[in-house]
């Protein structure tokens, strides 16, 4: 087939990657000059990482990333433990893998140009016609036709976002050197909390590229409306506030500014047609959401390898393979997209009774077995068990 591939990030990427090797004509279009990264470290979990593993790719994303053995969090002032998940309580060798994004990108984007797919910058794509498969781009020009084409294009997709979805928490972040940020838990995500109004962590993220020094991701939560304020406010309040809820990311801190921390609005938003004639989406165009469980890039290399699976086993058929598609993922994307909506607000939220509730019942409950295997199997992302559907384990 001759199929477009409109985003070239993580499920972009991994469909051009594996389509053209099973030997279709696959151009990436993007609209930046040359594809690029955007975006902060980000965890891997084994869903991830076993597609990666049957693309030949997970060896080389875990040479550059970090092993993670443990999600962790305090409440601030009270010191109480409220997340403490360690994977090793679903499966002795179950971990995951924090790495930035450029290198995860750099892996993908090698694997893609090696297979022979194609790749057109400053593409700025504003509408795809399923029915005839062209791909429309800012001023009119029509690229195509395609037999199918793949919405890659992320949570800000024009095919599928509005206003409506954008969540009221964001996030400031920044990527750290790992020796200078200070005495952290080297296989650990580790946050700290005010209530749900404020949130902060530590990610260690492994090297960006061969032979560069290790590297962490900062995160400190920001409502999408407090920006400006953030800015016009000067870092110095900032910098005080941050070191009291955290006091040991002092160091990290006092090296950040407004060049160095990028913000990121988050959306929520599942879309109700994820197949629509020759058009199909994928990661999050489909399903956008917090990164609270830290599943997307996982959940778009799922259905980057669910797609391709699917037209394998119906190369005659674009209909039913597409439909092949839906089916195998949509039960995975409903659970974790509920899941997220139902959690971001513990962490991530005005009001006082979600967190009071985290403090002190969730947490309490959550040390109780069968509690830690589920919560491991909850972040690992393997509720629904989305590789066995897909004979990946
Ligand atoms: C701060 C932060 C932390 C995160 N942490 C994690 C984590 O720990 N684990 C995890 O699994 N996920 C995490 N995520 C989520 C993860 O980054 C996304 O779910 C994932 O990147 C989605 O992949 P995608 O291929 O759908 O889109 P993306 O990777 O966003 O790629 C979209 C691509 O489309 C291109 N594009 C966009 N619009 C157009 C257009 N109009 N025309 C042409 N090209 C276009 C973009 O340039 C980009 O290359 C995090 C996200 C953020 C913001």
């Amino acid at each position: 087939m001759k199929i477009a591939i409109a985003g070239a990030g993580v499920g972009g990427l991994a469909a051009a990657t594996l389509l053209a090797r099973a030997g279709h004509g696959v151009e990436v279009f993007d609209q930046f000059d040359t594809p690029a990264p955007v975006g902060s470290g980000l965890m891997l979990q084994e869903t991830g990482l076993a597609v990666l593993g049957a693309m030949g790719l997970r060896r080389a994303a875990e040479a550059r990333g970090a092993p993670i053995h443990r999600l962790f969090g305090r409440s601030i002032p009270s010191g109480r433990t409220v997340l403490d998940v360690r994977f090793t309580a679903l499966r002795e060798d179950l971990c995951a893998v924090g790495i930035q994004r450029s290198a995860l990108f750099d892996l993908l984007h090698a694997s893609a140009l090696e297979a022979g797919a194609q790749f057109s910058g400053r593409v700025d794509v504003v509408a795809v016609d399923g029915v005839s498969g062209h791909v429309i781009e800012q001023g009119g020009k029509q690229h195509g036709p395609f037999d199918m084409v793949i919405d890659a294009m992320g949570a800000n997709s024009p095919l599928t976002s509005g206003a409506a979805t954008m969540l009221p928490f964001g996030a400031l972040w920044a990527s750290v050197d790992w020796d200078k940020a200070g005495p952290f838990d080297a296989h650990a995500l580790e946050q700290r909390y005010r209530k749900a109004r404020q949130m902060t962590g530590m990610m260690p993220s492994g090297a960006p590229h061969e032979g560069a020094a290790p590297t962490a991701t900062y995160f400190w939560s920001l409502e999408s409306g407090a920006y400006e304020d953030w800015r016009a406010q000067g870092l110095a309040a900032w910098r005080t506030e941050a070191e009291m809820l955290w006091p040991e990311t002092a160091a990290v801190v006092a090296g950040l500014d407004e060049e160095t921390l990028t913000f990121a609005r988050y959306r929520h938003r599942t879309w109700p047609r994820p197949v629509e004639g020759r058009l199909v989406h994928i990661g999050d165009s489909w399903h956008a959401t917090s990164p609270q469980l830290g599943q997307g890039a996982n959940m778009a290399l799922l259905d980057a390898y669910a797609l391709c699976q699917a037209l394998a086993a119906e190369p005659e058929d674009l209909p039913r393979a597409l439909e092949a598609y839906l089916g195998q993922r949509s039960l995975h994307v409903q659970l974790y997209q509920a899941m997220s909506f139902l959690f971001t607000p513990v962490y991530q939220s005005r009001g006082s009774v979600l967190p009071a509730l985290r403090d002190w019942v969730a947490s309490p409950l959550s040390r109780i077995p069968p509690a830690p295997a589920v919560l491991a199997a909850l972040v690992s992302g393997s509720v629904g068990r989305p590789l066995r559907r897909l004979d990946l384990v």
